[in-house]
């Protein structure tokens, strides 16, 4: 098949070194339990710089509908105009646009042992209808870990974010400087500003979490499914924190 002759020829370009590091990365993931996590927070509370360290301890995939948004919206997809506006106002887009991407989102290969969910669900709605879409599946979310901070750190963990686009890797250029200003570890590629991480933008962001998703933290309290994460600590105490909550 055309598929797997491709697949094929792509393999061989692979480096050895690589491939053996992916079988060791899968045999060391196929005892991992499965995991159905969400990370929720306002923005800038620490959500997207925990989750690739959570993901790849705990071989989840990160589903992070802020960054599937802002590459529709780059690419100027259908999807990507409806969002952009209310984007770029620091309004949330609606609730069916959100809830289709991540239902298909959750089907990749990568999400077999389970994901985390960043920024979604955010309203009471989205949480009810990933609650069916879990069911469906058989499934269910196992842990909500909501990032408590307070709002006046916020403006400036936004104000000094810098990030790369495609990988949805954040730094910081006071609390998580990259090793070369402008440029991302890992690709060498240059690191952007979000539009919509300035002062002004952040506050329309608060309200709506504050309005929005604050219900949804309630929602799943009542389920017992909460548990509450000390966000204002530096980074790599909130990763043990994270890790406990994850593995309890
Ligand atoms: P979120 O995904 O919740 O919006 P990020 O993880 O992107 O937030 O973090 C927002 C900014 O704050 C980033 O620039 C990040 O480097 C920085 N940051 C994240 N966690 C911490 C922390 N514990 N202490 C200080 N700065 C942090
Ligand atoms: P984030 O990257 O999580 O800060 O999200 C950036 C913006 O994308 C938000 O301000 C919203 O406009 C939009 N967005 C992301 N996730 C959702 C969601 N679950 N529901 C509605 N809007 C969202």
């Amino acid at each position: 098949m055309a598929t797997n002759s491709a697949a094929a020829v792509d393999l061989e370009d692979v480096q050895t070194v690589d491939l053996m590091s992916e079988l060791l990365r899968r045999m060391k993931c196929a005892s991992k339990p499965e995991k159905r996590l969400i990370f929720i927070g306002p923005p800038g509370s620490g959500k997207g710089t925990q989750s690739p360290v959570i993901k790849d301890e705990f071989c989840l995939c990160h589903l992070s509908t802020g960054d599937m948004l802002r590459a529709a919206v780059a690419a100027k997809t259908p999807l990507g105009v409806k969002a952009k506006e209310a984007m770029e106002k620091g309004d949330l887009v609606s609730d069916d646009l959100v809830v289709g991407i991540m239902d298909e989102a959750m089907n990749r290969p990568k999400c077999q042992k389970g994901f985390i969910l960043d920024g979604f669900p955010r309203t009471v709605t989205q949480a009810e209808k990933l609650d069916e879409m879990l069911k469906r599946r058989g499934s269910e979310i196992d842990k909500v870990l909501n990032f408590a901070i307070d709002d006046s750190i916020l403006e400036e963990r936004i104000t000094g974010r810098w990030i790369h686009p495609s990988s949805g890797r954040s730094y910081h250029t006071k609390f998580a400087p990259p090793k070369v200003p402008g440029v991302d570890d890992v690709t060498g590629e240059p690191l952007i500003q979000r539009k919509d991480d300035n002062a002004d933008v952040l506050r329309s962001r608060l309200d709506a979490f504050h309005n929005q998703t604050e219900p949804v933290i309630q929602y799943y309290g009542q389920k017992g499914k909460l548990v509450n994460i000390p966000a204002e600590k530096p980074p790599q105490e909130v990763t043990a924190e994270v890790k406990k909550a994850v593995s309890a």
